[in-house]
């Protein structure tokens, strides 16, 4: 397609990686973002292959991987220590096949200074609302009134609460407290291995090795406990001593982590949404990541989404003359695979995640047991590598 001018709404993975991606290929790019001083929010996050397969067309999967920890391993297991999660990448017996822990704000600082490299104008201090339709052309509208455009396309890449979608979906009863840990060699985690705890599916502890992130003067772990919205009062109230006994009698080593929690705004509350938009494309608008779909982070896809998703748009943009000829396009190459995904995520996250007893018994006592036997190990290692499906062929990303 001939270049044309296009917004993109969002400054986080997906509209970071869609604005290099359409830039190189020399559209007129411009990002408009809520805050003065872009931000990543949150602490840790997986980059899977699918994502890293992006990155690597970027030039930046390289950057990425040194500056975060290569995850070879998940692990998990209940209150009684039984094995119930044990997935290794190796299972996939592919070259390159491996997960990598990062912090957001690195995610966010290599995208970003690639953006600033490439010239891209970000538009900070923007907080959109709407968007308007005149003719072919749209407008984007900000919460002061001012107004700014026309554009021949807008990406929505604003995330799960984006303004510029129908509301659908719902949210989900389980979030989670997050936070980035200093974690010396001497703690003995693993650094190479993602590591939970359950009691049940309405208790889950977690560790993630994330490299050392900006301005961290050491290797960190992301730590996550979960916890139902509704409840977080309740938490708040029961005190930080308390809260701390009930993790460190679950799993013990985290006891010298959780020393670091001075006060609870060390930890940060996630919530959870599960949804997926009908209809991603409409006339001259797109979009993509969050925007498009979200679901707990159980299976770890949603930040790779995002990128598959901003790969699949600069590949319509490559394959056709017309903006919605394009789109349909680009919701071709994905539309399969994060239909997949979502309901997957769906389907597992009652497993982690839940009041249930009766789905955290059959983990625990069958499908534990059995995902030790191939093709289950094959099965999980390619689910949490979010290659089912097979998202990267159609792509051009495959080998
Ligand atoms: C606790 C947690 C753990 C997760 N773990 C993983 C994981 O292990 N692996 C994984 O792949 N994914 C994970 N995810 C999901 C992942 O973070 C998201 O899928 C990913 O960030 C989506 O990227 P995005 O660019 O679509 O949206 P976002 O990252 O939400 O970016 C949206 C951007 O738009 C801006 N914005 C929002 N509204 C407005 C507005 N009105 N006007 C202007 N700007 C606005 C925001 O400030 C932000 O910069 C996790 C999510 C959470 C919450």
């Amino acid at each position: 397609m001939i270049p044309i001018d296009i917004a993109i709404a969002g400054c986080g993975p997906a509209g970071l990686a869609a604005a290099l991606l359409l830039a190189r290929d020399g559209h007129r790019v411009t990002i408009f973002e809520r805050f003065e001083t872009p931000q990543p929010v949150g602490s840790g996050l997986m980059l899977q292959p699918t994502g890293l397969a992006v990155l690597h067309r970027l030039e930046l999967g390289h950057a990425l991987i040194a500056r975060g920890a290569p995850i070879a391993h998940l692990f998990g297991q209940n209150a009684r220590q039984r094995t119930v999660l044990d997935v290794h990448y190796a299972a996939l017996r592919r070259d390159g096949a491996f997960g990598v822990g990062i912090h957001r704000a690195t995610l966010f600082d290599v995208l970003h200074a690639a953006a600033i490299a490439a010239e891209i104008p970000i538009e900070t201090g923007k907080s959109l609302c709407a968007t308007e339709l005149h003719g072919s052309k749209r407008w984007l509208r900000f919460d002061d009134d001012s107004r700014s455009g026309p554009f021949d396309l807008v990406v929505d890449a604003l995330g799960t609460r984006t303004p510029l979608a129908p509301p659908t979906g719902r949210s989900l009863a389980y979030g989670a407290l997050w936070a980035s840990l200093d974690c010396p060699p001497e703690l003995g985690f693993r650094r190479d291995a993602l590591e939970q705890r359950y009691r049940r599916a309405s208790v889950m502890a977690g560790v993630l090795p994330i490299g050392t992130p900006p301005l961290a003067n050491g290797p960190q772990i992301a730590f996550f406990w979960s916890l139902r919205a509704d409840r977080r009062g309740q938490w708040q109230s029961a005190g930080l001593d308390a809260w701390k006994r009930e993790v460190s009698t679950l799993w013990p080593a985290t006891a010298p982590l959780l020393d670091q929690i001075d006060t609870p705004d060390r930890l940060t509350f996630a919530a959870y949404a599960h949804r997926t938009l009908p209809r991603p494309a409409e006339a001259a608008m797109i979009h993509i990541g969050d925007a498009w779909h979200s679901a707990s982070p159980q299976l770890g896809q949603g930040a790779n989404m995002a990128l598959l998703d901003a790969y699949a748009l600069s590949q319509g943009l490559r394959a056709e003359q017309d903006v919605g000829d394009a789109l349909a396009h680009a919701v071709a190459l994905r539309r399969r695979h994060v239909l997949l995904y979502q309901g997957m995520s769906s389907l597992f996250t009652p497993v982690y995640q839940s009041d249930s007893h009766l789905i955290p018994f059959i983990r625990d006592t069958i499908v534990g047991p059995l995902s030790k036997i191939w093709p289950a190990t094959w099965i999980q290692a390619a689910m949490v590598s979010g290659l089912i499906g097979n998202p990267l062929s159609p792509l051009g990303l495959g080998r």
